[in-house]
């Protein structure tokens, strides 16, 4: 059976967040998704627009760049998706987390 230090639960903004984080300390995870990439953005309505700005909506400091000062829900589909392509991010779409049980120190 495989351990890893961490389990992320959802691949939305937070969870892509802390995926970056492990990466950069060395720990093994991997993120569990129960649809696709920021799932909750997904399926926001089609042209919707954030409140925050696209400097707040950054994860680990990669530039977000939109065309307008509050981004729309396509612009951030491509900003975390790129990032979950180009840092090459351990997710695994469409699998559900159904029941978390610890064992001993394991969960
Ligand atoms: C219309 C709208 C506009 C918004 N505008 C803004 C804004 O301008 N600024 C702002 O900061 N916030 C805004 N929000 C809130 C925004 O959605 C959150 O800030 C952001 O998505 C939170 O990220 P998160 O990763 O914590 O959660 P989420 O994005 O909700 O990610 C959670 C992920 O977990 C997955 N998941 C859930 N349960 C399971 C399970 N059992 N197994 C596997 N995967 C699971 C979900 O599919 C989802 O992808 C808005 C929300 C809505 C609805």
């Amino acid at each position: 059976m495989e351990t890893l230090d961490i389990l992320i639960i959802g691949g939305g903004p937070i969870g892509l967040n802390c995926a970056l984080e492990a990466q950069k300390n060395n720990l093994s995870y991997l993120i569990i998704e129960k649809g696709t990439i920021v799932n909750s953005l997904y399926n926001y309505p089609l042209y919707m627009r954030f409140f925050s700005t696209a400097e707040k909506l950054e994860i680990d400091g990669i530039p977000f760049i939109s065309t307008a000062p509050k981004p729309g829900r396509q612009e951030a589909l491509e900003y975390y998706q790129g990032i979950t392509r180009q840092r090459n991010l351990n997710i695994n779409l469409y699998e559900k987390v159904e029941k978390v049980s610890r064992e001993n120190d394991l969960f």
